[in-house]
């Protein structure tokens, strides 16, 4: 599916062919809500990072961040987290170690994407506590990170994009 992406301001325009186009990964991390999600998580879209096409590339900022270890040492994520340096908003995510991918923030598109027939909701111990989870059947829940990737849930829900 063709998206068409862009920040606020309007500075950094963006299209990408996603294989997996469906909203419907909430990340609760701190990550996610700080740099990208005001309403306390974040909804990350899987597209081909080949097919990335930026206007005003030297309005991005790029954020790698650094992530606490267990026994008090500190590491530099190797996710980069594009957003715009004029306005703020957070854009997509690309990793070196997956080159081929690039996963845009949902919030930042502007084509009517598809509405999910079910909602993940992951990483929830990094959830802040005013943040209240959907509840349901169709409300899934993860502590940490979902065994299932974007692709095998596209795939399960015959949503997956392969053209
Ligand atoms: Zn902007
Ligand atoms: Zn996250």
């Amino acid at each position: 599916m063709r998206l068409e992406g862009s920040c606020h301001c309007g500075n950094v325009r963006f299209r990408c062919q996603a294989y997996a186009p469906v909203p419907f990964m909430h990340c609760y991390c701190s990550i996610c809500r700080k740099t990208a999600g005001g309403s306390g998580s974040a909804v990350n879209l899987g597209a081909r990072a080949d097919t990335l096409e930026i206007e005003g590339r030297e309005h991005l900022g790029v954020y790698q961040a650094k992530i606490r270890e267990g026994d008090g040492g500190c590491r530099v994520s190797s996710a980069r987290r594009h957003f715009c340096t004029g306005c703020g908003s957070a854009l997509w995510l690309f990793d070196p170690e997956w080159p081929e991918l690039v996963h845009p923030h949902a919030s930042a598109i502007d084509t009517p994407l598809p509405e999910a027939p079910e909602r993940v909701h992951m990483l929830l111990d990094s959830k802040a506590n005013w943040v209240g989870v959907p509840q349901g059947v169709n409300e899934v829940h993860f502590a940490e990170f979902p065994e299932e990737s974007l692709e095998a849930w596209h795939r399960r829900h015959g949503m997956l994009d392969e053209t």
